[in-house]
């Protein structure tokens, strides 16, 4: 405890506000809180094993490392960038090769002990198949996340998480690690979400950001908290809006409770990321069993992780049994927070700014839908919060004005409104919009997850 000099009140660091309970509020202590070289020794003792078993077992990978000139000696953790990325289309590519389960699948298919599939939003769905190990691991690593935002045993999580077929649906096993009273309802649920809350069922709220701030807007803060428990807690993931402080602010005042989020990736592990209530962005849960890197956006040159850096996150699975990946990009563009932590916990932090698929230029500067969100949400309660940039064509660059669509409620019109967010995003984000405004019960989905951009023709 001497490397917390200073900040080591008790229950300050890494607990919940009003959470004095004497547990350790890190997981597991040693693993994430040891120091950098131990962790990168760790990895690469790690690295070395899983490298030959992909090698061996996985003809996808064979392959590729071939074609990349990668010799019988390998390639240290070290000089990973050596090796070449891995994305979304290419494991698809490895499926399709030899469907169901690919020619990247490096156990019997009798190994295979649990199977999700990914939403399939561009073409039929894939599978994500895990060993029984691999169930573990995640349940492990998801259990170092959603512990890091506060949640103990002692607490009663209401979870409008899935069971499946999506990977969020590992959560629920995550939940039963963690030993809390879980309070399970179907993703979108409105009604029994509003009756759990107000019957006071549960202390703590698993939502995506979006639902999560549909709620605050149906909800006052008198209206939770009159039970008992009472809410202090909500966790968002699934996207990112937990991080951005108008839609935050909005739900922690509406419903009295703390935010934090998590964030994960379908192919690496479900829950990878986990904010602390320091809430100074999303801890890194995965040491040991991902290795994590930061390359440029545009050349995806290594970057060094450190504070203030903006990139895309790469994912090596080291102790993924049935469906490894090396190097994979997973799309989702982050800055980094810092690389040290009050709560002690000595992984990076970061936000998520978005996805790389959601990401457009105008006149050379990058943009990220979740930037525009940040602007709308000032606008409450004009808005409700949503809004999504529509997209033309299949290009990344936009000419101004770009066309937005913000979500606002059922009210008589607001007609300065739209002329008022036009300048907001003019002068807050340097580029020229065109607002539409679309009543809540058009613009669709009712607030489960909301698509940040859409292309029409
Ligand atoms: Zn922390």
């Amino acid at each position: 405890m001497e490397t917390m000099s200073g900040s080591c009140q008790p229950h300050a660091s890494g607990r919940l506000q009003g959470d004095d309970c004497n547990r350790d509020w890190i997981w597991e202590r040693e693993l994430e809180t040891a120091s950098a070289d131990e962790t990168l020794a760790r990895a690469a003792a790690v690295w070395e094993t899983q490298l030959s078993r992909v090698v061996e077992r996985s003809p996808f990978y064979a392959r590729r490392f071939r074609e990349a000139g990668i010799g019988p000696s390998g390639v240290g953790l070290e000089d990973i960038a050596q090796l070449p990325f891995t994305t979304k289309d290419d494991l698809k590519q490895a499926i399709d090769e030899e469907p169901p389960f690919g020619t990247n699948v490096c156990v019997p298919q009798g190994g295979i002990k649990r199977l999700y599939q990914t939403s399939g939003t561009a073409g039929a769905p894939s599978i994500i198949a895990l060993s029984s190990a691999d169930i573990k691991t995640w349940t492990a690593i998801g259990a170092r996340s959603y512990y890091a935002t506060g949640i103990h045993d002692h607490h009663s999580v209401l979870t409008s998480f899935g069971a499946g077929p999506f990977v969020a649906g590992h959560t629920h096993f995550v939940l039963s690690r963690l030993g809390v009273r879980a309070v399970p309802v179907a993703p979108g649920d409105t009604d029994r979400v509003l009756f759990s809350l107000r019957s006071g069922l549960a202390d703590t709220f698993l939502a995506t950001a979006s639902f999560a701030q549909y709620i605050a807007n149906r909800l006052g803060q008198g209206d939770v908290g009159s039970g008992s428990p009472a809410l202090v807690h909500v966790v968002t993931g699934g996207e990112p809006g937990g991080g951005i402080p108008a839609i935050r602010d909005h739900i922690q005042s509406a419903l009295g409770a703390t935010v934090t989020e998590v964030m994960g990736i379908g192919d690496v592990a479900p829950s990878l990321f986990g904010e602390c209530p320091q809430q100074e962005g999303m801890h890194f849960c995965g040491t040991g069993d991902v290795w994590p890197e930061l390359v440029d956006l545009d050349t995806r040159e290594a970057m060094t992780i450190e504070t203030g850096a903006v990139g895309e996150m790469v994912y090596t699975t080291l102790t993924r049994e049935a469906m490894p990946v090396v190097r994979f990009l997973g799309g989702d563009i982050v800055r980094i927070e810092g690389t040290s932590c009050p709560c002690g916990r000595t992984s990076f932090r970061l936000r998520c700014l978005g996805r790389r698929d959601d990401m457009f230029i105008v006149r050379g500067v990058n943009v990220y839908p979740s930037a525009i969100l940040a602007v709308v949400g000032e606008f409450r309660p004009r808005v409700t919060g949503r809004a999504r940039v529509v997209r033309q064509g299949s290009g990344v660059s936009v000419q101004p004005p770009v066309p937005i669509e913000v979500e606002v409620p059922e009210h008589p019109a607001d007609v300065a409104l739209a002329g008022q967010l036009e300048d907001a995003i003019r002068s807050r984000l340097t580029f020229r919009s065109r607002i539409e405004l679309i009543p809540e019960s058009a613009f669709g989905e009712s607030g489960y997850k909301t698509r940040l951009s859409v292309r029409r023709e």
